[in-house]
């Protein structure tokens, strides 16, 4: 498992309220998961009440933005996927582009925040940023799923 997990690692990734409310945008945000050769472990669709926005997102409490995050996130159904994939935690955050949609317009025109953002909250997508907080964000999400029991099982595929 101490060797796998240096080939193979999980991330969270979710399609945020505003890209779920269109249908063509779930559509190519799905394709571009399967066409950048991540294995699909787990995937829902859920809504969160108002306090699972707030605990998820406690980190930015205090920040400008986080009364009108905390609004947005709870605000419509989202997508959930737990993925695995060699480096998958820096190469979803490098598919979705730059936190903030008018910069990342500039900066990367092809990312997934550029061409379906549309503001710096609404900015279609999440991703985890490190391992511990993939951990964190896949039992916030999944609580059921276990991280190290699936590796320990899935292992031989990845050999
Ligand atoms: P990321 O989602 O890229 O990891 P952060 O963790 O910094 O970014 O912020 C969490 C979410 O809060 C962002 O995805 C975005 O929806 C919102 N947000 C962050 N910074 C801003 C900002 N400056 N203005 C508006 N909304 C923001
Ligand atoms: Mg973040």
């Amino acid at each position: 498992t101490r060797h796998l997990s240096r080939v193979l690692q999980l991330t969270l990734a979710v399609i945020k309220p505003d890209a779920v409310a269109h249908p063509l945008m779930m559509e190519a945000l799905h394709q571009k998961i399967l066409d950048n050769d991540f294995i699909i472990v787990r995937c829902k669709d859920l809504v969160w009440e108002r306090q699972d926005s707030e605990r998820f997102y406690a980190e930015h409490s205090g920040r400008f933005f986080y009364q009108r995050l905390v609004e947005f996130m709870s605000s419509g159904p989202m997508r959930a996927y737990v993925l695995a994939r060699e480096d998958a935690i820096r190469h979803w955050r490098g598919l979705m582009g730059p936190t903030k949609v008018f910069r990342a317009r500039y900066t990367d025109p092809k990312s997934i925040r550029a061409q379906f953002g549309l503001t710096d909250t609404r900015n279609t997508t999440h991703g985890s940023d490190s391992a511990e907080s993939a951990q964190r964000e896949i039992s916030f999400f999944f609580p059921d799923f276990h991280t190290a029991d699936w590796m320990e099982k899935e292992e031989p595929l990845f050999r």
